[in-house]
């Protein structure tokens, strides 16, 4: 009997021995379990500051710790963000415009404009004025430098009906200047001729040498039938 009550006795002292290690194995157990559980839920509502590394809400936009401004880039800098979209407005903006006609207020551009222009001519302006009989009765369009001045009108064979001017493309040279045309004297010549009063005009003209004003050894031989200012 006695034995069997010291067997006894031995066998709880053993499970109560084990349990003494198992219990605390078994709150390890749960509060890693608990602290696996809660971990998830602590970090999708807080973020790392990036300055002084602590943790803070996710939705902060000072850090409570360093007092760091954690906003986006643009957050805390509102004036230089609209500043910066409206230079971008402006530069797609003007390249979006670039395949129009050259602006008139680039001088650059205008230049080169008139530059490839004047260079496009058939017959060239010094081509007309070396072979005149060539295009006696022939019509063609030119573009050109046209001027004026007031003496051009003096002395002209029929300065009652008629403005004198000169006009001039890329093919002029050191040699010549260009060539003498008329035109006749309505009040929309007027316009143009004031314009051109000691000042070259970029204009297109429809010219002609008309059979009927044709002399030879005039030096004013070619009409202008029309013109466009460029
Ligand atoms: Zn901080």
């Amino acid at each position: 009997m006695g034995h069997v009550g010291k067997l006894a006795w031995s066998r709880k002292a053993r499970l109560a021995r084990g349990s003494m290690f198992l219990i605390p194995a078994l709150d390890y157990r749960l509060i890693l379990a608990m602290e696996n559980h809660q971990a998830p839920s602590v970090s999708e509502e807080m973020k790392i500051c990036p300055h002084c590394q602590k943790e803070i809400p996710k939705k902060a936009t000072r850090c409570s710790y360093c007092q760091a401004d954690l906003r986006k880039w643009y957050g805390r800098h509102p004036i230089l963000t609209v500043l910066g979209v409206m230079l971008l407005l402006i530069i797609f903006g003007s390249a979006g415009s670039g395949d129009q006609p050259a602006p008139s207020s680039q001088a650059g551009t205008t230049q080169n404009t008139a530059e490839s222009l004047l260079s496009q001519n058939t017959p060239t302006i010094k081509e007309l004025s070396t072979l005149p009989t060539n295009y006696i009765g022939k019509s063609f369009p030119l573009y050109v430098y046209l001027q004026t001045d007031r003496y051009y009108n003096y002395g002209f064979n029929d300065e009652t009906a008629w403005y004198s001017v000169k006009i001039w493309d890329s093919s002029v040279d050191g040699s010549f200047s260009g060539v003498y045309a008329y035109l006749p004297k309505t009040s929309q010549n007027a316009g143009l001729i004031s314009k051109a009063l000691n000042a070259p005009v970029l204009v297109k003209v429809q010219a002609s040498v008309p059979v009927s004003m044709w002399q030879d050894s005039s030096n004013a031989f070619v009409e202008v039938n029309s013109w466009t200012y460029q």
